[in-house]
């Protein structure tokens, strides 16, 4: 079969490297003039690692991943240390280390992989038109191109997504999660934190974290609680984060200090959509951020994306009704579990955003001291429903 895929993301090569490993035709086409990941960084926990081990990655994405041997919590003021335990658990219980990577590298791999020759840059989908035979889909420079069936991983702001909808459906809206997250790349540096450890310190519902990528590299980021829409110009650099972090521990400062704003700084408003059930609609079958915008604080979006890829894949493999047929069971193997994601990390976000100063110092007052269990159990309960597991996620607690 012919597929074309919209959007070269995680999601959607993930998902081309799936079908090409059926012996599928496939090719896919972004509206991006050149590979410029949004976002520093991301970690890839075992249900993400695991697909990526599936689609044959395995030896280059543990290359690519740092060594997040620990967790650690800070008081965000004082710099003492709340909690400090080993998320050795977390990989003997689901079976597979976790790794935060770079996303520039992870993005160069999966493109690599899937063949540069097949990707299709600055290709603006428009219109997608499905005759019941064929999909068709146009592109702002008025090309086309026709295939058996068309997956749009085309993230947050989907085209696709809009045309899945059924007439009439409300148009689905994104929420603001009522913070902005700003994140980068610095140099490992054991002022900041541990080398091997995912650090956070926290207090007024802000945060500024580090956790370790290949390359001696700290990935950091800052969420700070405010409204949408605050002005923000690059040139402006550090120069909110030393303002929103004044009087901060010195490793938040020693932070800031490392970081160098021509190189890597990213602002980004986080938003999500509230998760909803249509998928697809005949040929064609949304994925990805397309298909589940979530906010970051479980680390799942794009380890979901690649759960996608997954059961599209054996959705491909084992079924042979018809095409509209196994896009529907795809999305019926991914609807829920995708949407419990989302309302987790929605969950998370309100928990530790002091949206509520209550519930948030609940939070604070539960990590003082913490043996790590329960923040374990947290994540393990993340990842054990992924398809990729096939019902043994979990093997001890
Ligand atoms: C701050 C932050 C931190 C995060 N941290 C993590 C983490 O730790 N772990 C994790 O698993 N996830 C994390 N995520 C989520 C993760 O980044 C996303 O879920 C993932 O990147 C989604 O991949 P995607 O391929 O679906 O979409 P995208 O990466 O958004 O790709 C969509 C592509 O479609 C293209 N496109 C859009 N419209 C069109 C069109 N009309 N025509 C052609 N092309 C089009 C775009 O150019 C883009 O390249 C984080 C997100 C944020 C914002």
């Amino acid at each position: 079969m012919k597929v074309i895929i919209v959007g070269a993301g995680v999601g959607g090569t993930s998902a081309g490297i799936a079908l090409q490993k059926l012996g599928h035709d496939v090719v896919i086409y972004d509206q991006m003039r050149e590979n410029k990941p949004v976002g520093a960084a991301l970690s890839l926990w075992s249900n993400g690692v695991k697909v990526l081990n599936w689609l044959g990655l395995g030896a280059e994405v543990a290359a690519l991943g740092g060594d997040m041997a620990d967790m650690v919590y800070r008081d965000g003021r004082t710099g003492e240390t709340l909690c400090d335990f080993s998320l050795a658990p977390i990989t003997a219980q689901t079976g597979q280390k976790s790794y935060p990577v770079a996303r520039a590298d992870l993005q160069a791999l999966l493109m690599e992989r899937f063949g540069l020759d097949g990707i299709h840059l600055g290709k603006r989908l428009t219109d997608i038109a499905d005759d019941g035979a064929t999909v068709t889909a146009t592109f702002a420079d008025g090309t086309t191109d026709t295939a058996d069936l068309l997956i749009g991983a085309d993230g947050a702001r989907s085209l696709t997504r809009d045309y899945v909808q059924l007439d009439g459906a409300p148009t689905i809206e994104r929420t603001y999660s009522g913070y902005t997250n700003i994140n980068g790349l610095v140099p490992v540096s054991e002022a900041i934190g541990r080398a091997t450890a995912w650090t956070t310190y926290v207090a007024d519902g802000k945060r500024a974290a580090v956790m370790p990528v290949a390359g001696d590299r700290f990935y950091f980021w800052f969420d700070i609680p405010q409204p949408s829409a605050i002005p923000y110009d690059r040139a402006d650099g550090v120069a909110p984060l030393r303002e929103a972090f004044a009087g901060w521990a010195t490793g938040v400062q020693e932070l800031l200090d490392a970081i160098d704003p021509t190189t890597s700084l990213n602002r980004v408003e986080i938003w999500d959509i509230t998760p909803f059930d249509t998928w697809t609609k005949g040929r064609v079958a949304i994925l990805g951020d397309a298909a589940h915008n979530t906010t970051p604080d479980i680390g799942q979006g794009a380890c979901s994306a690649l759960e996608d890829a997954f059961a599209l894949g054996i959705a491909f493999a084992t079924n042979s009704l018809d095409v509209a047929d196994t896009l529907r069971r795809y999305a019926a193997m991914r609807v829920e579990r995708a949407g419990e994601l989302v309302m987790r990390a929605r969950a998370r976000a309100w928990e530790t955003h002091a949206f509520d100063p209550a519930v948030t110092d609940a939070w604070y007052a539960s990590l003082r001291g913490a043996d790590g269990a329960g923040i374990i159990r947290g994540i393990v309960g993340n990842i054990e429903g992924s398809p990729v597991n096939l019902g043994g996620g979990v093997l001890a607690r």
